[in-house]
């Protein structure tokens, strides 16, 4: 419960006057903090701090009567106990100045107040939340329990007194040791945190030289790769260059053997010869892509820019594709390209790339139709060639510009896997990029992406 009403009657009263009722409005003080429910240390410091006012008002103005109250403070809800002490003559100058200047700050509130005519000096101190219930049975009977206490002696007092201070020195010292508990602790944990520390720097040190460590090898690895792909490059440029003027040689000569000018052929020479010519026909354009791939690879493809319009580079590609859409139940569109329909490009390797997104688009497809279709999208020429074949499964969808890869089942109509990875080479060349969408049974769309500009 909160009082919060004005002063009740006092919880008890009493007369100083003599050296004697130092002691007593002393002891008093501290059985009627403990009776509101102060805490022991709130005891003694509102005990203390009446004794030294009860002493220097004894002096001053030859002593005071004393009256403890329980009030409510609606400030702050709280219950407070107050001491007023009403002087026997009246203050000089009205006012009041503790000698020592520590009793003020053994209570909440110190002060000289007006009270009919006159003046009381009055100190309080907040009676903690946790304290017993206080109901007006409850301070009527703490009013004469008080009443019926007979004051103990001075040497009681001072008896009592000595354990206070006992009690506080202990409480003191508990502390200091708490201190020094609290102390230690906290330098442990300081050791803990610095070899913590420590150990995350070490271990991070580790890890940088680690991660150093493996730069230079990947740096390493790269310069490796970089050699090997030169010399595979290489290998492949002298190789095929080897190969061609043999290959071209084979050609010849079946050609020689089979024309009506020679000796005439038996049926079954004239159809090995004929196996002969196609195999070496294979191999030339087996030698003749690898040329070409080895050649983009080493760089020494120089693209020969110029404005170039699309129109009849479609066109050519539409009458020279004609000759291989042999299959009655697949369409070859070329759509015409939207105008202005120019870009900034080499016409020579573009052609080549659509040749070969379109040838594959009609080896792949057994119905339906293959397109070639531009778009123009900002600065941007987008190319497609789409088709209703067989499709690629997506995970296929990159493998399938690596060198020789072909997807499986899909090698019976021939091919060598060369011709994704050198379109992409050349797109990228010309500045931009080759991209595949497809899936199974759907078909698939190759899309050039060129810019308009050039690279
Ligand atoms: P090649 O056509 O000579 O085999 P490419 O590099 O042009 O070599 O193609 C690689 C592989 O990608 C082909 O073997 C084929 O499996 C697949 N592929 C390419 N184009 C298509 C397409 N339009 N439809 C389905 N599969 C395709």
């Amino acid at each position: 419960m909160v009082v919060t009403g004005p002063a009740g009657a006092p919880l008890l009263t009493m007369a100083l006057r003599v050296e004697h009722d130092i002691f007593v409005v002393r002891q008093r003080g501290r059985e009627v903090a403990a009776a509101v429910g102060l805490e022991h240390q709130d005891q003694v410091r509102i005990a203390t701090a009446l004794s030294e006012v009860a002493r220097d008002l004894l002096h001053s103005a030859g002593g005071a009567e004393v009256a403890f109250v329980l009030v409510g403070d609606p400030a702050d809800g709280r219950r407070h106990l107050r001491v007023d002490l009403l002087p026997v003559r009246p203050l000089p100058d009205g006012r009041y100045e503790p000698r020592s200047g520590a009793v003020a700050r053994l209570v909440d509130k110190l002060s000289v107040v007006p009270r009919e005519g006159d003046t009381v000096v009055r100190m309080s101190r907040r009676v903690p939340v946790t304290a017993e219930v206080l109901t007006p049975e409850r301070l009527a009977e703490l009013r004469a329990e008080l009443d019926r206490n007979a004051p103990g002696s001075a040497l009681d007092e001072l008896a009592a007194q000595n354990a206070q201070l006992i009690a506080a020195l202990d409480e003191v010292r508990s502390q200091r040791d708490e201190l020094a508990v609290l102390n230690e602790e906290l330098a442990e944990t300081n050791r803990g945190v610095m070899a913590l520390y420590n150990q995350l720097t070490e271990e991070l040190e580790e890890t940088n030289r680690g991660v150093v460590a493996l730069y230079a090898e990947l740096d390493e690895k790269s310069a490796q790769l970089r050699a090997a792909s030169e010399s595979k490059s290489r290998f492949l440029a002298n190789v095929s260059h080897e190969l061609r003027a043999p290959v071209t040689a084979i050609m010849g000569l079946g050609r020689l053997l089979g024309d009506s000018a020679s000796d005439p052929l038996t049926a079954e020479q004239a159809r090995q010869v004929g196996l002969i010519r196609s195999s070496a026909g294979d191999l030339l354009t087996l030698v003749n892509e690898l040329l070409d791939l080895a050649k983009a690879e080493s760089g020494r493809i120089e693209p020969d820019w110029s404005e170039v319009d699309l129109r009849p580079v479609f066109g050519q590609l539409r009458g020279t594709l004609r000759a291989l859409a042999t299959r009655p139940d697949v369409e070859l569109v070329v759509e015409e390209p939207p105008v202005p329909s120019t870009l900034r490009t080499d016409e020579v390797l573009l052609a080549q790339v659509l040749r070969n997104l379109l040838h594959n688009g009609l080896k792949f497809t057994e119905r339906g139709q293959v397109r070639l279709r531009a778009e123009r999208r900002d600065d941007q020429w987008s190319l497609a060639v789409s088709d209703t074949g067989a499709g690629i499964p997506p995970e296929l969808h990159e493998r399938i510009f690596e060198e020789f890869y072909q997807v499986p089942g899909a090698t019976r109509v021939g091919g060598t896997g060369l011709g994704l990875p050198y379109a992409r080479r050349l797109v990228t060349l010309l500045g931009g990029s080759l991209v595949v969408s497809s899936e199974p049974g759907r078909g698939s769309t190759f899309t050039v992406t060129l810019p308009v500009g050039g690279a």
